[in-house]
């Protein structure tokens, strides 16, 4: 594996990754952070990332995971791991877990996105000593969320799952989980969407991550400031407690929904047929 390309735009650096099959990936380092990729391709098939519109072509080894750090360059500053590059991690748990207890070995914490696909490893990743998971709900009703996580478990498993894991949790534990929610022009941003969102937050006891959407990919658009506020004010009235969007993920050079397999050809896992090569 070797660094083939990189580009910056003087707040995002985007990272090549030529792997030993031929396979391209690509990770992004913004502020002291590496987001890095754990799968080549993606499974899970939300709409608006570029980085799932192939499908998933295979896992990624903990050492590809790990050589992702090791191979940036050295005058990049980095202090904590995010994993949420390419791929989802639950479906790559085993190497997830190998490469994040290299991460911490080395003084590096790491953090996590993931679509809680599949719901049946989730409660393993929330046990890991992680520095904070960020669960992707992205809809408050059941047809959206099938919509922007096509192969995301539903409102209702992962609402199951996670009252039954957080039960007996300390607030302390609790504030390392969130709900992730990118706010999209017209889909998800209506104040009866965010209402309903507020009920699900509150129900579980958890922090509401609310996301500005990276526009690069899929044709949807980003929902204006006047709503992003609207929608924090809506979710503040209810007593939610939020955590607002950074300005990293919505830059055009690696910002989030944006990081890109290349190289694939034939051997796709996913159900769904390959499109042409670039
Ligand atoms: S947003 Fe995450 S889970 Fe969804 S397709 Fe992209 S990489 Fe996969």
């Amino acid at each position: 594996m070797r660094l083939e390309t990189l580009k910056t735009d003087g707040f995002n650096t985007l990272l090549g990754f030529r792997l030993e099959d031929g396979y391209m990936i690509e990770s992004v380092h913004y502020g002291e952070t590496l987001c890095v990729s754990s799968q080549v391709g993606c499974l899970v098939g939300c709409p608006f990332c570029a980085s799932g519109s192939k499908g998933l072509f295979r896992n990624l080894s903990a050492k590809e995971i790990i050589s992702q750090y090791h191979l940036a360059p050295k005058g990049l500053q980095i202090k904590r791991i995010a994993f949420a590059g390419i791929g989802e991690p639950l479906m790559n748990l085993r190497e997830v877990e190998t490469a994040l207890k290299h991460f911490r070995n080395i003084g590096l914490g790491a953090t996590f996105y993931t679509s809680a696909h599949p719901i049946s490893m989730l409660n393993k990743l929330l046990d890991l000593p992680h520095r904070g998971v960020s669960i992707s709900l992205h809809a408050s009703d059941e047809n959206k969320r099938a919509l922007l996580v096509p192969k995301g478990p539903s409102i209702k498993e992962l609402f199951e799952t996670l009252s039954s894991y957080l039960k007996d949790k300390t607030i302390r534990q609790k504030k390392r989980i969130r709900l992730a929610y990118i706010l999209i022009k017209g889909i998800n941003d209506s104040q009866s969407d965010l209402e309903k969102l507020a009920d699900i937050a509150l129900s579980l006891g958890l922090e509401v991550n609310l996301l500005k959407l990276n526009p690069a990919f899929g044709g949807f658009e980003k929902t204006s400031e006047q709503t992003y506020e609207l929608s924090y004010q809506i979710l503040k009235s209810k007593g939610v407690r939020v955590i607002l969007s950074n300005s990293f993920r919505t830059r055009p050079c690696g910002g989030c929904g944006t990081l890109l397999i290349r190289g694939a050809r034939s051997q796709q896992l996913s159900t769904q047929a390959a499109e042409s090569e670039p």
